[in-house]
């Protein structure tokens, strides 16, 4: 996998870029385990709503799971998941019945997120699920072909919903092999992001070294090429335009490591789950209201601060300013 730098980026006049994205959104509602966007503006894509509302500067994407599957996030089968062989080749709770989920099936749902502005909806997925032990990694040892099969299931879904999208990807859990970046290279996806990293310190050169992708930049785009290990057809033939961003903040971080980002003149792409608790998990960066009073505050000081020098976009304009560099 090689990761070369996108230059030309920032837009004349700008010293610095703020991005915001939202992950696991489907329309599970409060109804079922957890509230993933399905009880709309009155549950958790109110969390969105508001901050929407508060800060016109704010964009905002939301990476929707095509036809989430995963009803619990930790394993709730025991014996047979201590079974040699068998272990890689069950799934380790029980999955919603494949299709219960599907956005095309929740029109409410679809519409509601197309009315919402400033906001661009990407793929997160299809599942969301993998049998084994790392059972919320979808993409782990598939093929170039499979992972091919699976974009085009995944973005046929949004398709058929009706739904507004553009040509993003965030694995889930980060994991992005590289049978998924040549798939998503060959299928002319515009930006994945595979990186999480909320504990290198800032600087220009800093590399990840956290979740998913390492050796990644910290706060700069790259471009990503990701020759597939499976045959010659690979994305190789293709000229590399895919690019790469890295979650560098959440809600554990610090203004101060937004302002590093900032000073260092980087993309500060901050990251959220649409749920706080369900499935037997209670995720760091759930969108609750302690959350999003977190990011009021650092987005008013960082507004404060600097200003017209920042620039409030989405990671689909980032990546269409890189994408612009190379015609
Ligand atoms: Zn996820």
């Amino acid at each position: 996998m090689t990761l070369t730098e996108c230059r030309g980026w920032l837009p004349a006049g700008k010293r610095a870029a703020v991005c915001f994205s939202v992950d696991d959104v489907h329309p599970a509602t409060s109804r079922d385990e957890f509230d993933a966007g399905g009880d709309l503006g009155r549950g958790a894509l109110g969390h969105v709503e508001r901050l929407l509302d508060r800060h016109p500067q704010l964009r905002v994407t939301l990476f929707v799971t095509p036809d989430w599957r995963l009803r619990r996030l930790v394993p709730t089968r025991k014996w047979l998941t201590r079974i040699p062989f068998l272990r890689e080749r069950i799934h380790w709770a029980p999955l919603t019945p494949r299709g219960h989920f599907r956005i095309d099936r929740f029109p409410q749902f679809v519409a509601y997120l197309n009315t919402l502005p400033r906001t661009d909806c990407a793929l997160h997925g299809l599942n969301h699920a993998h049998r084994g032990p790392r059972m919320a990694v979808e993409f782990q040892e598939q093929s170039r072909a499979t992972c091919s099969a699976l974009l085009q299931e995944a973005r046929r879904i949004f398709a058929t919903a009706g739904l507004r999208h553009v040509q993003g990807f965030a694995p889930p859990a980060w994991n992005a092999p590289p049978s998924l970046c040549a798939a998503l290279n060959e299928a002319d996806f515009h930006f994945v992001t595979s990186a999480r990293d909320l504990n290198t310190p800032v600087s220009e050169r800093a590399r990840t070294a956290m979740s998913g992708v390492h050796g990644a930049s910290l706060i700069h785009p790259m471009w990503i090429r990701c020759a597939s290990s499976d045959g010659p057809t690979s994305a190789t033939a293709r000229p590399c335009r895919l690019v790469h961003f890295t979650t560098n903040f959440q809600a554990t971080s610090t203004i101060e490591r937004a302002r590093a980002v900032i000073e260092a003149g980087g993309l500060l792409s901050i990251k959220a789950h649409i749920f706080k608790t369900g499935g037997g998990i209670t995720m760091l960066d759930g969108l609750d209201a302690a959350y999003c009073d977190h990011l009021e505050r650092i987005w008013r000081e960082l507004h404060r601060r600097y200003g017209d020098a920042l620039w409030w976009t989405s990671l689909a304009e980032v990546a269409g300013r890189c994408r612009a560099t190379l015609s």
